[in-house]
């Protein structure tokens, strides 16, 4: 285990801005993880988890802690029946090699979720979600070393509280859990119909007619491609504005308003209104911001093109908050956290 000091996070954050980290570690075990937490807490030097930094943004002064980037490996099939298949993984693996591994084994489940830079820890966080699955649909437990007491513990389905790209390690707990390894319940089965449009529209330019895991997984890949922005060419954060969920009443407003606005139903008689719209209404898609670019494919995703510093993104960030405040009275809300 190494403990290096001064190091750029605009060099670890695929956005690629922000300031240097006093103490970077990487963990290989849990002993590691166990030693230097302890060894930072009796120093009263504040820690933040790191996974593949595609979906944090770093400040420009830095951040005057320890970086913790666990990489504890591991890939073990727990429990098999007829139906289901369970595997447990190790938070340092990589998240798009385990679902390309599950597809491989004909499973279907995550295989929406391919091409999601993240590693297998980082993935409940944000409940990571694609093409209408979620990792909280198949999920079942994780375990985590549990920073107040120094145990490792095991926290089910429920107790991650996941909801829309949100989880308990977001909210109540956030900085108290590091996952260390996640557990999931895969299907025997054959991805299921209705698809997201996108998917369906693919597989029927492409006359793909039988739906497997390997089919959902390639259209997947190739629908991100076009419309994704590859950060390490066009530095960004992903989706950078969570997707609105609004009231009733409030979608009654936008449709009088706006008739063919997109909306989907969620639970309790709230709706998704894609930002990605929100943000283009408002004249903003292609538009440079203090350096950074409204993806012209996809207004959702902001891509750093000549900004100098975090100071610029945020300009960026209000500015788009505001518009969409201003014509829709929604509130945006950024979707990376921030390493402070
Ligand atoms: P899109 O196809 O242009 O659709 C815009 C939004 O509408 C999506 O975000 C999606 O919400 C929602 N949507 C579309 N069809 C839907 C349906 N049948 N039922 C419910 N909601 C529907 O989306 P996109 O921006 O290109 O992204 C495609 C997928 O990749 C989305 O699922 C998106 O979440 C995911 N993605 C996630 C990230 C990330 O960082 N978390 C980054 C890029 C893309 P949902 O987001 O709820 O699916």
């Amino acid at each position: 285990m190494n403990v290096h000091t001064s190091i750029p996070l605009k060099n670890y954050t695929s956005m690629q801005l922000g300031g240097p980290a006093r103490f970077m570690s990487d963990v290989m075990t849990i002993d590691e993880l166990h030693q230097v937490i302890v060894n930072a807490q009796s120093r009263n030097i504040p820690f933040f988890v790191l996974g593949s930094g595609s979906n944090v943004i770093a400040r420009d002064d830095g951040y005057e802690g320890l970086v913790v980037r666990v990489r504890i490996p591991g890939f073990e099939v727990i429990a098999e029946d007829s139906q289901t298949v369970t595997i447990k993984v190790g938070a340092g693996e990589i998240w798009d090699e385990i679902v390309a591994r599950t597809v491989d084994m004909n499973l279907t489940g995550i295989e929406a979720l391919s091409d999601i830079p993240s590693y297998c820890g980082a993935a409940p966080i944000q409940n990571i979600g694609a093409y209408g699955q979620e990792i909280a649909d198949t999920l079942t437990s994780l375990e985590a070393y549990d920073t107040t007491s120094g145990h490792i513990v095991a926290l089910s389905r429920e107790d991650c509280k996941f909801t829309y790209r949100d989880s308990i390690f977001r909210t109540d707990a956030r900085g108290r859990y590091i996952i260390t390894s996640i557990t999931l319940e895969l299907y025997k089965s054959t991805p299921e119909p209705p698809f997201y449009k996108a998917l369906q529209e693919y597989f029927d330019s492409h006359g793909i007619t039988v739906y497997t895991p390997q089919a959902v997984r390639e259209a997947v890949s190739a629908i991100r491609h076009e419309k994704l922005p590859d950060p390490a060419v066009k530095p960004n954060s992903g989706s950078f504005f969570k997707n609105a969920i609004i009231e009733q009443w409030q979608l009654d407003e936008l449709l009088a308003e706006y008739p063919s606005a997109p909306h989907y139903a969620m639970d309790e008689n709230r709706h998704k209104v894609p930002t990605g719209w929100l943000i283009e209404q408002c004249g903003l898609k292609g538009k440079l911001l203090h350096g950074m670019r409204v993806n012209p494919a996809n207004a959702l995703v902001l891509i750093n093109e000549s900004a100098a510093s975090y100071n610029d993104l945020s300009l960026a960030r209000d500015k788009i908050i505001q518009a969409v405040q201003d014509t829709f009275k929604i509130t945006l809300e950024q979707e990376p956290l921030e390493i402070v």
